[in-house]
């Protein structure tokens, strides 16, 4: 598979390895968004939330947790950013499911923006109960 992420999992395009395991790579991220951005990655190919493994999804996070904690000690910023994007429409390019830490500080020229959508009382409502319905099946 013509894959990026599965190429720096096997070695064949160099990374700055930061983390790994048997289950899960951390590597610094070619294009930073500030100081500290590191991505985090399955070693096993899967597009994105969808369709990733419980268990490799739960290795992916305990990896996040350790290395967001160890660049909290590092790098001591005022805030650090988990970002997960799944397809084109969300701003997915690599398509191999990765999770961002941004380390954040104040005055820096990162931003995550949009424009809140107005909901009406009843839309909230509708929403809430469809989705409760199905999440309690
Ligand atoms: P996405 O927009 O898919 O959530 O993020 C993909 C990220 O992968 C981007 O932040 C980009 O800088 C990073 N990236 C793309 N190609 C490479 C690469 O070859 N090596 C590394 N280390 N990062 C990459
Ligand atoms: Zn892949």
């Amino acid at each position: 598979m013509d894959c990026i992420f599965c190429k720096i999992v096997k070695g064949e395009i160099p990374s700055y390895k930061v983390y790994e395991n048997e289950k899960v790579l951390a590597f610094l991220d070619i294009n930073p968004a500030n100081y500290g951005h590191v991505l985090v990655i399955p070693k096993e190919h899967y597009n994105n939330i969808l369709d990733v493994e419980e268990d490799d999804l739960i290795e992916i996070t305990k990896a996040v947790k350790k290395i967001a904690e160890i660049l909290a000690i590092l790098l001591e910023p005022d805030g650090i950013n988990i970002l997960q994007s799944n397809n084109p429409a969300a701003g997915q390019v690599i398509n191999h499911i990765h999770f961002h830490i941004i380390p954040r500080f104040v005055n820096d020229k990162v931003t995550f923006h949009w424009e809140p959508n107005k909901l009406e009382k009843k839309q909230f409502e509708e929403l809430a109960k469809r989705l409760k319905e199905e999440l309690e099946n």
